[in-house]
């Protein structure tokens, strides 16, 4: 039996039954937070933050993650943890995702222009983006308009659609690599981790989930899953991510792993796009503080 509160119109006669599970917010609030959603996108209340991913063998910031921030007119900034789930089941993750790649892209140009011409830019891809199709052409214009190589871009994906994925989704990972795009997996380790999908699929980065390096330093177990992930990941051609760096003795550890590239507090929070020309030209020590965004 549904509760009324599950249900809403959509229009049109039409209807969308709300799982709790997807958020772990109750249905009323994710209507809520759905049509504030909406408004965000239509008012100019999103925004982009910029956190930097270091590389180890060139001893610098080498790219940035795009991470979606919303500005609640009432409410101040509502984290992506709480809203993209809603995002993703109301579809609106579609236009979102749309202005997210428009916004990093030309964020990206104006990198280019201060002289930071190499670094690449990661976006955050929803599973729900490639199943409406369409994405990758959508991609292909957002690049050519912004005047940006797909060989600047990468693109995050969680475990859960490597686990039996579709022909069509099969496709468009072949076709966004076709492009010159860059495949991650993100989060690694949280969901059904699965050596078999890392062979199978064409992917090119491991990111490697921080609570492998959040365990603290004594805890031994994940250390040593984190340093086999890592040599696995190496032993079939694929480049490997650490996020959630927030200490020196955390970044020196996974240094000595062999780890490619580095994210995380120790090396600067996420940024307000204008801030972060700045991170370029200070030592990663000094890139602890502040908390910007
Ligand atoms: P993610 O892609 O795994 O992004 C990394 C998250 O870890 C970010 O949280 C970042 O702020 C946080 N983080 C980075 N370094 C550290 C650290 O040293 N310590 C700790 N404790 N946290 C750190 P954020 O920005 O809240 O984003 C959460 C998630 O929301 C992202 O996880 C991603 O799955 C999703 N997301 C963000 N932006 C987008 C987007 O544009 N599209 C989609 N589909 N999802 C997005
Ligand atoms: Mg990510
Ligand atoms: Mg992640
Ligand atoms: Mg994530």
């Amino acid at each position: 039996v549904l509760a009324v509160q599950n249900v809403k119109s959509i229009g049109r006669g039409q209807y969308r039954l709300y799982q709790h599970s997807a958020s772990r917010l109750p249905a009323s609030d994710m209507i809520i937070l759905e049509r504030d959603l909406h408004h965000a996108l239509s008012e100019g209340h999103l925004r982009l933050a910029f956190q930097p991913i270091f590389g180890v063998d060139l001893g610098k910031v080498v790219g940035a993650e795009a991470l979606l921030r919303m500005v609640h007119p009432q409410r101040g900034m509502i984290s992506p943890a709480t809203f993209i789930p809603v995002a993703e089941e109301s579809g609106l993750i579609v236009p979102i995702g749309q202005w997210v790649v428009d916004q990093g892209l030309a964020w990206l140009k104006r990198m280019d222009a201060q002289g930071h011409n190499e670094l690449t830019l990661s976006f955050n891809v929803s599973a729900r983006q490639l199943h409406a199709g369409g994405f990758v052409e959508a991609l292909r214009r957002s690049l050519k308009v912004h005047d940006v190589p797909a060989e600047r871009i990468i693109l995050e994906m969680t475990e859960n659609l490597m686990l039996n994925p579709e022909p069509a989704i099969l496709e468009q990972f072949a076709a966004l690599r076709a492009l010159g795009c860059r495949l991650a997996i993100d989060d690694f380790g949280t969901g059904y981790s699965s050596l078999s999908y890392l062979q199978k699929l064409p992917f090119d980065i491991i990111k490697i989930d921080r609570s492998f390096v959040q365990g603290g330093p004594k805890d031994e177990r994940h250390a040593l899953l984190a340093s086999a992930i890592i040599e696995m990941g190496h032993a079939l051609g694929l480049s490997v991510t650490v996020e959630g760096i927030e200490t020196s003795d955390q970044a020196s550890r996974f240094i000595a792993m062999s780890a490619d590239h580095l994210q995380g507090f120790h090396y600067a929070r996420p940024q307000d796009g204008e801030n972060f020309a700045h991170l370029l030209t200070v030592q990663p020590t000094q890139q602890s503080s502040p908390p910007t965004f």
